[in-house]
């Protein structure tokens, strides 16, 4: 039976499970950071291994009995290598965030400078917000993209790279729909004598897939989430050189972290090893064909895509110039119809980061689902109808009713659903 237990024991949290496995299935997920992992890794993570403390590192432990989750953390390590050709990783991150910080405290002294791109342009939280460690321990040099082609723009990110003279540049971001020149980042770090870091959270599976240059070979520090278009467990993990082993691994634990979540580190082997098969590719090119469809019909429908289109898993959509809408209405009014998006500031935004004039749309949870183009088109036909009368009942009542239909015809975690629909809630 679903959760049987954990409904006995507390049946407050198993209703909050049973209600969000229910709203996963019946939305459809286009927030570009999320996806929907396998039933496999959820098992890993759901099991025992969340009872173990191994501070340390495989055969070198602070704790004993750490003989079984030693093969889980070797079995990463080798799989997450061998996916993405690294010197040395480090899967221990408890998530994005503390890869990134760990890095910071392996590279950087206090007050060093790191060029990073602007959190308005598309950077995260953790490549220099004034709130987060990044942007209140180091001196943040923020780069950003052309006002004419919303890509970023080389020549002055290279120029204020003289000018500034970083001890690091960081590559990577969470709303940049295009490729990046991961090449042409290290010629720059190199003219100025810096280090390179890239961030390839968002990217991390199309990167796997051979889908996106991989910044492996000439970065000093590759840092990724595992979550995202990797899809495994929330978490994070470090891929770097092997003559920064010793000091990565010492500032992730005990630099930042403490005891490693064990089953989390098996969720993360289970989810490489599912990134290793060849079907992985299949799913990744799917996710970008999703993608630049749904893009197209977009703009077919008369609405501005930042940088006219996507070259990944995400887009951002100016709503406002399109629909005079706000994104935070916007998604609000896509909320109401089951359509999950999040607002977005879009490059040179008059909004503030609460309102915006844009929301990010991404593909990889749709697309682990099975949708392919054809269900694209009707999302976006959804998307504009919603948008183009977010006041009309009768409207979003229909875009409502199309979306039970489209996500009744591609189940989510179908077995647990099937054990759901035993329990009278
Ligand atoms: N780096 C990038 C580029 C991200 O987009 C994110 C999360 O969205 C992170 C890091 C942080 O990851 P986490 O939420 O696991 O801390």
């Amino acid at each position: 039976m679903f959760l049987k237990t954990l409904r006995e024991v507390d049946p407050e949290i198993f209703d909050i499970i049973f209600d969000e496995t229910r709203r996963q299935h019946e939305n459809i997920e286009l927030i570009a950071s999320e996806n929907f992992t396998s039933e496999a890794v959820l098992e890993a993570q759901g099991s025992v291994l969340t009872n173990k403390y191994a501070e340390g590192y495989p055969a070198a432990r602070w704790y004993g009995g750490c003989e079984n989750v030693d093969r889980a953390e070797g079995l990463a390590i080798e799989r997450a290598k061998k996916l993405f050709g690294a010197e040395h990783v480090n899967v221990q991150p408890h998530s994005g965030t503390q890869a990134n910080i760990a890095v910071y405290l392996a590279a950087l002294e206090v007050g060093d400078g790191l060029m990073a791109m602007d959190l308005a342009c598309g950077g995260h939280l953790t490549h220099g917000h004034p709130l987060n460690i990044s942007g209140r321990f180091y001196r943040i040099i923020p780069y950003g993209v052309s006002r004419q082609s919303e890509q970023i723009d080389y020549d002055e990110l290279a120029q204020t790279a003289r000018r500034e003279k970083p001890k690091m540049i960081l590559a990577g971001a969470s709303a940049y729909p295009r490729t990046i020149d991961f090449d042409t980042f290290k010629e720059i770090a190199d003219s100025v004598g810096a280090l390179l870091m890239v961030d390839m959270a968002h990217i991390a599976g199309l990167v796997a897939a051979g889908l996106h240059p991989s910044p492996v070979r000439m970065s000093d520090y590759v840092t990724t989430t595992t979550h995202k278009t990797l899809r495994g467990p929330r978490a994070g993990m470090i891929l770097c050189k092997e003559a920064y082993a010793k000091r990565i691994d010492r500032d992730v634990f005990p630099g930042n972290q403490g005891g490693p979540l064990m089953h989390v580190i098996a969720a993360k082997a289970v989810a490489l090893k599912e990134a290793l098969e060849p079907r992985f590719k299949e799913y990744q090119g799917q996710i970008v064909a999703n993608a630049r469809t749904l893009a197209e019909e977009l703009a077919g429908l008369g609405y501005r895509i930042v940088s006219g289109g996507t070259d990944n898993h995400l887009m951002l959509v100016d709503v406002l110039t399109s629909r005079s809408i706000t994104g935070k209405a916007a998604a609000t009014a896509l909320d109401r119809v089951k359509i999950t998006v999040n607002k977005n500031l879009i490059p040179f935004d008059e909004k503030s980061p609460f309102v915006t004039s844009g929301i990010r749309l991404g593909t990889p949870a749709a697309t682990s689902r099975g949708m392919k183009e054809p269900e694209m088109k009707k999302i976006a036909a959804i998307i504009d109808a919603t948008l183009s009368a977010p006041e009309d009942e009768a409207v979003i009542e229909k875009s409502r009713r199309q979306i039970a239909e489209l996500t009744e015809q591609f189940p989510l975690y179908a077995e647990r659903r099937e054990a759901m629909a035993l329990v009278a809630k």
